[in-house]
């Protein structure tokens, strides 16, 4: 297949090799870029996708997600709650009306959402397991992934212990023991998690929030059990100021100094949100290498906080962006994530700035470039879940890229540089072609074999039977 007159193509790779100078590119039998360059020649028999007045970017590497949230948009009772009365009354108040059937259904609703937004690797933090469940979550959202052509990665999470923000839960909801939980993640292992560059289902170790989610010792004993099987840890970490305080009160310690001390920091560890972080906490992430997951837009929705996500990178912290559960999000649409980010962070340096000493002048819209949030969702991404041969538009690498039409909506007109519109613009462009693997997936905005109605139908009859049975 070739691809060819693009108006520009930014490769996700950081620093001076961040734009191409290619147009086109080729993609070999096997699903990799086989070249990149300009006026490439189609070969015999060769497919060839036109893309003038058309900009790519590497394929997005959503590295934190509740995909079961899809169902639960714009909750009334949660809407302009913070994180913890939000936490009781949305997810934990609803999850125990999440059979396969509604699970799947959720799945495949963040699934279509996230490919439209460009999205070809996909990772759901799922925490919806319990004793007697009678389902098996983890095989069913593999399998809706597959059926979609998107790279999956199970972010296994689940609990030991109930937290306060579950008093009243159903009684069935009961956490599982520690002893069935990594014995189920061991399966997973197993039967998913597939090693090599271009892998296309692989398993982290996820208990939901490591300070909350497991007894004393266990958390020390699962990053062992994750690092003799060669998977890597995700959880939640120091979202909001209540982190910092439960912390405190009951290990007399910050949330990063929880995890140093039960080995939960490291290049194979990365956390979602880190809004909250001491000077020396900023330092122990830095120095082991431990990664985040971005996720500004529900950091704005719930009120957390602006994470000082360009700070930490500055100190070589490996930066991801994840678009955080529908429930505290709206939308898993990595492009308005992206857009927030850019925004949020240029209008919190001009903020942090002040007072500002007469004649310092202005600042902060130099705190992050559309390029660099190309990269942290790209390549940062692919970097932090362990997806060596994906996240580059580079010749060898997965190919993996969307392809975006900026000749059919007025809101693109107008640009001097096409390569950024489809982040500074603020809303989504026509998606002409979305390829995993080489394999197209999403074409003319639309899914092949997906019936868009049908799901649309079913969507609304899922909201309408949680809200009864919540
Ligand atoms: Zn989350």
């Amino acid at each position: 297949m070739l691809i060819r007159n693009a108006s520009a193509v930014l490769t996700g790779t950081a620093g001076a090799g961040a734009r191409s100078t290619a147009r086109d590119l080729r993609i070999g039998a096997d699903g990799c870029i086989a070249e990149m360059g300009c006026s490439l020649v189609p070969e015999p028999g060769e497919r060839v996708l036109d893309a003038s007045d058309c900009v790519i970017y590497p394929g997005w590497v959503n590295t934190h997600h509740h995909l079961f949230q899809s169902l639960l948009k714009g909750v009334p009772a949660g809407i302009d709650a913070t994180l913890t009365p939000w936490l009781k009354a949305v997810p934990y108040a609803y999850r125990g009306g999440f059979d396969e059937e509604t699970l799947r259904l959720a799945a495949r609703i963040g699934l279509v959402e996230l490919l439209l937004s460009g999205c070809t690797t996909a990772a759901d933090h799922h925490y919806i397991y319990y004793p007697g469940i009678g389902y098996d979550p983890s095989a069913a959202l593999f399998d809706e992934a597959a059926r979609l052509g998107q790279r999956f990665m199970l972010l296994r999470g689940g609990a030991t212990q109930t937290r306060d923000a579950e008093a009243g839960a159903p009684a069935h909801l009961r956490p599982e023991a520690f002893d069935a939980m990594l014995a189920d993640i061991e399966r997973c292992v197993g039967r998913y998690h597939q090693r090599g560059p271009r892998a296309r289902t692989r398993v982290a170790m996820a208990p939901t929030t490591i300070t909350i989610s497991l007894r004393d010792g266990e958390l020390r004993e699962a990053a062992r059990a994750a690092r003799a099987w060669g998977i890597p840890l995700h959880s939640h970490l120091s979202e909001t100021v209540s982190y910092m305080e439960h912390c405190r009160e009951k290990f007399n310690r910050l949330p990063v100094e929880v995890a140093a001390d039960n080995e939960w920091l490291g290049p194979d560890v990365w956390f979602a949100h880190l809004v909250h972080l001491s000077a020396s906490e900023r330092r122990l992430l830095a120095n082991s290498g431990t990664g985040m997951a971005h996720c500004p837009q529900s950091n704005g929705r719930l009120g957390s906080g602006v994470a000082p996500a360009p700070a930490l990178a500055r100190m070589g912290v490996p930066m991801s962006i994840g678009v955080d559960g529908a429930a505290s999000n709206e939308a898993a649409d990595m492009l308005s994530e992206l857009h927030c980010a850019w925004l949020m962070h240029r209008a919190h340096a001009g903020s942090a700035s002040l007072p500002r000493p007469e004649g310092a002048g202005e600042a902060g819209a130099d705190a992050v470039t559309i390029e660099q949030l190309v990269h942290w969702a790209s390549a940062g991404g692919a970097r932090v879940l362990g997806f060596e041969g994906v996240g580059t538009l580079a010749v060898g690498q997965a190919a993996d890229l969307a392809v975006w039409r900026l000749d059919d909506d007025p809101r693109f007109f107008g640009v001097h540089d096409p390569a950024i519109a489809p982040i500074a613009s603020g809303a989504r462009p026509h998606l002409k072609w979305l390829l995993v693997d080489g394999a197209i997936v999403v074409e003319d905005d639309r899914i092949p074999g997906l019936d868009m109605a049908e799901l649309h139908a079913s969507a609304r009859a899922a909201v309408k039977r949680l809200a009864e049975r919540h």
